[in-house]
């Protein structure tokens, strides 16, 4: 979707600028090409000589520069473009683009472009959530200016909140959504409404213990911004995870296996599930009200099996979705498992993965075979992102979608 793609990056001065650096790379490894543009304040955080390794494209970075204007002037510039990004964006430049000003190459070529725009703020939380910042925000989303993000979580400034810019591969998604948007290309999955789940469950113990495991739900999320991506109206039910929210998405979080059911039946009718959640089997039968004590002897905890939602929606009497895809974590016979689960609980596809080891839990990448009615389809080893994408084409083949 990306491949030959030209994308002009303008980077402003934050802390996380250097993630702009990630961007570019991943950017690259799509087939864009990237040519950047960097503020005085950016180049505190980057160097222009990384940029320019990275991009292979000079870097622009002065109005006034003999160099700069006489190789590519500002207007040029502006203009051979498919895609203006800007990531970081920081408040200044926010501000700049909201009132107009162009006082410097970046925000003159943000003025002076007749082409899209999408920007990934990127700042302390006060100053996110400051007045100014959100009019301007709302000035922007006004004037057509695509926003993603900002992510909540930790600030490099010790605090915590929304401020954090998007991670690298959710504005890739981010990015080629625009582009699709943009080129009116019709979306594969177009008028359809899928459900995904991810993330572990916590299932409580007491008011503050609790119990649940390693999954980190970058598969599921990365499956979810995939199929939104391909115009699938998608809803995430998410365990307790620390990821953003994938962009175009609705998330519904929550912390229990039956908390997670009642989600996911609220949200049928669908056409699409995919269950990528790692749903604790068991919980315990009746969690204390109150905390626990420790004096005395350690207490005996009965558990009780949690329901099977991968299970419930493939065999639901009424709103059965078209497509079930359910995930399989094995640690041995991976592939014989697999396929017995996908009978058992009766959905269409089963992605396998062996979990011997523990590689997979909260790592970047996944080894994965598919399986259907037909048989086994073993995938090479591919970043969670690629697994999700490669998953979605094959959703859309199935339903007789070309991907
Ligand atoms: O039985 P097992 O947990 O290995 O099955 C894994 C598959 O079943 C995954 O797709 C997981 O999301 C789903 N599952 C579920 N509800 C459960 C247990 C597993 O949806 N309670």
């Amino acid at each position: 979707m990306l491949t030959g793609k030209r994308i002009l990056l303008v980077i402003s001065g934050g802390i996380a600028a250097f993630k702009a650096l990630d961007l570019i790379r991943r950017l690259r490894a799509e087939g864009c090409t990237v040519r950047c543009v960097l503020t005085a304040s950016a180049t505190e955080f980057v160097t222009p000589l990384s940029v320019a390794a990275l991009s292979a494209q000079p870097v622009y970075q002065d109005l006034f520069s003999l160099k700069d204007e006489s190789e590519m002037g500002h207007i040029q510039l502006s203009r051979e473009a498919d895609l203006v990004v800007v990531a970081p964006a920081t408040a200044n430049l926010i501000a700049k683009m909201a009132a107009g000003i162009a006082d410097d190459l970046a925000s003159t070529t943000l003025l002076a472009t007749d082409k899209p725009i999408l920007i990934a703020p990127a700042m302390n939380v006060r100053m996110w959530h400051h007045a100014a910042t959100q009019r301007n925000i709302d000035t922007l989303r006004h004037d057509g200016v695509r926003i993603v993000g900002p992510a909540r979580g930790a600030l490099a400034d010790g605090e915590s909140g929304a401020g954090r810019l998007v991670e690298p591969a959710d504005l890739v998604v981010a990015i080629a959504a625009a582009l699709a948007e943009i080129g009116g290309a019709p979306l594969p999955l177009a008028g359809l409404r899928a459900l995904v789940t991810s993330g572990p469950t916590h299932e409580p113990i007491d008011p503050v213990r609790y119990i649940a495991n390693r999954s980190s739900g970058k598969q599921g999320h990365a499956i979810a911004a995939s199929l939104a991506r391909r115009g699938a109206e998608t809803i995430l039910v998410s365990g307790p995870t620390e990821l953003s929210d994938p962009p175009g998405v609705t998330v519904r979080a929550v912390t229990s296996a039956r908390d997670m059911l009642h989600a996911c039946e609220a949200a049928l009718p669908v056409d699409i599930a995919v269950c990528a959640a790692a749903v604790a089997d068991w919980r315990v039968d009746t969690a204390a009200g109150s905390k626990m004590k420790k004096s005395g002897a350690p207490p005996s905890l009965t558990l009780v099996e949690n329901p099977d939602i991968l299970a419930t929606l493939s065999r639901h009497a009424t709103q059965r979705p078209a497509l079930v895809v359910g995930f399989a974590a094995e640690t041995d016979d991976v592939a014989q498992n697999a396929a017995d689960k996908r009978r058992r609980k009766g959905c269409d596809l089963i992605v396998a993965n062996s979990v011997a080891g523990g590689a997979t839990f909260g790592a970047a990448d996944n080894t994965v075979s598919l399986i259907d009615a037909n048989g086994q389809e073993d995938w090479l080893r591919l970043s969670k992102e690629q697994v999700a994408e490669t998953l979605t084409a094959r959703i859309a083949a199935h339903l007789g979608r070309t991907p």
